[in-house]
Formats: structure tokens, sequence, C-alpha cells
């Protein structure tokens, strides 16, 4: 035998903290967090990528980032904070990107610096590749903004940006140095924003914990209501469930399983072909309520159980159906979206359904009649 081996493991070790008013001048986490990870002798920096609409929303914010950095000065900020359109069209758009890294550069944010990225999913998902790709890899920090980036992008392990149409198609696997979510931020979303975020929250209920389905069964309507304690529990529990599945077994998705995405495979090609109309989480209680329509057809979920998971997402407000996820046979555009699904993930096609509440069951094959079925039995729900 003629070969060296080589082997090793880099752990990975980050918190989801979560309070109000990260920079209020009172509240020291921040500061704390970063006098923690502070090294002798060296002169940190940190640069902050800020969602457009949030500035928008939060007249006060970046004054009140100067101000938090005034008063402790524990690195140095970046004074030029940076603004980028919110919204998929931030991964859309490669100036985006540019914009990021070019100022990566002009700053001189090495290694030793900081990324920090406030605003939705798509704001985190781009700026966490920019920094992942830099200098090949500078530390990053996220500020989730959305319901949907507290309870699920924001704390996992992936970023990436769209490429010529195709979703997240370009991106890596680098975990966040931190993760901050402030509830303060969410009081300012738009009601769909809002909502759009949930379908996660159902998402990981159904596959892993029958408990938490129940209780956004009981509580879904205090939840859509944006009452504060109900929506705080739902995205702690939810980034719970996201995070110990991420740990427990495959958190850079060598295999070719992929039970986090249940819902998804149509979700991310009804996305793309709306042209970003539907939101992600809206594409995704689409996908859910197709996929476990689908399960139910193939013999799988008891129509009882069905008919729980469509009510839920009718009590959260979620549409169940868009034309575009009409199947005439396998070239119908929904069906192009299993073939992307499986090219996005390698190896062999791995579909999540379900068996029962709480309970997922992978597939390596849908059958395109059964499919159609349950599309057209969708659309007249
Ligand atoms: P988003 O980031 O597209 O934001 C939706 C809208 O809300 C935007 O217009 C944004 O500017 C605005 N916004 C954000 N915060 C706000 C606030 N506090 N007040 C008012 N407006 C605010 O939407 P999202 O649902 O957060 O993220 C969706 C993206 O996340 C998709 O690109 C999806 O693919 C990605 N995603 C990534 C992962 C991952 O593991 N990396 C997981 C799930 C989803």
């Amino acid at each position: 035998m003629n070969y060296l081996q080589q082997s090793f493991s880099v752990t990975f070790d980050y918190r989801v903290h979560f309070t109000n008013g990260l920079f209020d001048l009172f509240n020291p986490l921040f500061n704390e967090f970063l006098s923690d990870n502070q090294v002798e002798g060296e002169n940190r920096k940190i640069l902050f990528i800020v969602d457009h609409n949030v500035a928008n929303h939060h007249a006060n914010l970046l004054q009140q980032i100067a101000g938090y950095f005034k008063e402790y000065k524990t690195v140095e900020l970046v004074e030029d904070i940076l603004l980028i359109p919110g919204g998929e069209i931030a991964k859309n758009e490669t100036e985006h990107f540019d914009k990021i890294v070019d100022a990566i550069n002009n700053y001189r944010i090495d290694r030793h610096s900081y990324i920090a990225a406030i605003g939705g999913g798509s704001i985190l998902d781009l700026a966490g590749y920019a920094a992942a790709v830099s200098h090949r890899g500078i530390k990053h920090i996220r500020i989730p903004t959305t319901v949907l980036s507290q309870n699920d992008s924001g704390v996992g392990v992936k970023n990436g940006v769209n490429y010529k149409n195709k979703k997240n198609f370009l991106g890596t696997f680098a975990p966040p140095l931190a993760v901050f979510n402030d509830y303060n931020f969410l009081t300012t979303l738009s009601n769909r924003d809002w909502r759009s975020g949930i379908s996660e929250a159902v998402k990981v209920s159904l596959i892993k914990d029958k408990t938490f389905f129940e209780w956004i069964e009981a509580t879904a309507l205090n939840v859509i209501n944006r009452e504060k304690p109900a929506m705080e529990y739902l995205i702690k529990r939810c980034a719970e469930l996201h995070m110990k599945h991420i740990s427990s077994g495959d958190p850079f998705e060598s295999g070719s399983s992929r039970p986090l995405d249940f819902g998804h495979w149509s979700a991310h090609k009804l996305e793309q072909l709306s042209n970003f109309e539907v939101t992600h989480g809206e594409a995704v209680a689409m996908g859910i309520a197709l996929d476990s329509l689908y399960s139910c057809l193939s013999g799988r979920l008891p129509e009882a159980d069905y008919d729980r998971i469509v009510n839920v997402l009718r009590t959260l407000g979620f549409s169940l159906f868009h034309p575009l996820m009409n199947v005439d046979g396998e070239n119908s555009p929904i069906i192009m979206g299993l073939q992307e699904f499986q090219e996005h993930l390698g190896g062999q096609l791995t579909i999540m359904l379900l068996s029962g509440i709480g309970k997922g069951e992978e597939v390596h094959a849908i059958n395109t009649d059964v499919l159609k079925k349950a599309a057209e039995r969708l659309k007249h729900t």
C-alpha cells in the first residue's frame, strides 16, 4: 500500500441567544459575547450588513449600533454599515454579493474580524455565503429578523445564493459564530412574513414531534394573532428541533437523506416558477399539504391525520394550492423540481413523507399518477 492517511475532525460550537433590544445600551449581551471571543493584542473589526427593510422599519437601528460601539469598544465598528435590499432579490442579483466582498476588501476584514448580518433569511444566506468564501472563511454572526430566520434558517449551518434561477445553487456549509434572536425585530413584520415562517415549525413538528404539532394545533390562532408568548415558544421549540437534528447525524449533508426538507422539493420549484412571488414559507406550506396528501393517497398516512394537518395550515391562513402545482404528466413544471432536488442533494432521490403525525418516512421514488391525484384534490380543497 502506498498512501498517506489523513484524518481529522473539527468541532463547531455556537449559541443561539434569545433577547430583546440587542443594541440597547443597557443590554450587555452582544458586548459580552465579543469580549469572550477577544484575543489580547488583536484589533478586531466588525462589519454590519443590514436588510434595507429592517433599517427602514427600525429607524434608529443604525444610530443605535454606532452608539453601542462607542460605548463598548471591544471591537472596532466599520462605520459604513452596508444596506442590502431585503428578500430573494438579495440572493438573485450578484451585485449584492459583490458589494459585500468589496467592503470586506476595502475595510480589510480579515479572518479574525467579524461580519454581522441583520435581516431575513435571504440576507443571512447571502452574507453568510460572502463571509464563507472571502479569505476562505470569515467569522459570521447572525441576527435574524423574521420568524423563518429565527426558527430555522438563521440557526443552521447553511448559506447560499441562487444561480441562473436555481435556488441555493451556490453555497457552503459554514456554521455561524453565534446567533442573536431579538424578538423586537419581529414586531414590524408584515402579516404575510409573520405567517410565512410558521410553516417551518409545522414542518419540523410533523416529522419529529407530535406534541409540538398538537401545541401548534391548539395555539394556531394565538400565534397568528401575534401574541408574543405563543410566538416566542414556537420559535424556540422550532429552532431547538432544527439544531438537534443538525448535530445528531449528518450536519453537512453528505448522505442523500434530508428530512428537514419535508415539503421542500416542490416548494423550491414553486418559488422559482412563480418568480419568487410565492414566499419560501408559503411554498413550504403548499409543499407540506402536497406531500401529506401524497402520503395519505399512497396509504402511509391515515386520512384523519391528513385532515388535521390541512386544518392547521388553513387556520394559520396558508393557501394550499397554486396553479403552478398542476401535474399533467412527467414534464409538468413541478415534476422538474424532483429532478433538481435530487441533483442538489446528490445521490439517490430521497423524499421525506409521513407515516403519522410526528413520524417521517423516506421514499426513493414518487409515483406521478398519485402525485397528479394529490395536486388535483388540493386544487379543489
Ligand atoms: P426574507 O429574508 O426574504 O424576508 C422577507 C421580507 O421581510 C423581505 O422583504 C425583508 O426585507 C423583510 N423583513 C425582514 N425582516 C423584517 C422586519 N423585522 N420587519 C419588516 N420587514 C422585514 O424571508 P425569510 O422568510 O426570512 O427567508 C427566506 C429565505 O431563507 C429563502 O431564500 C430561503 O431559501 C432561505 N432559507 C434558508 C435556510 C438555510 O438553512 N440557510 C433554511 C430555510 C430557508
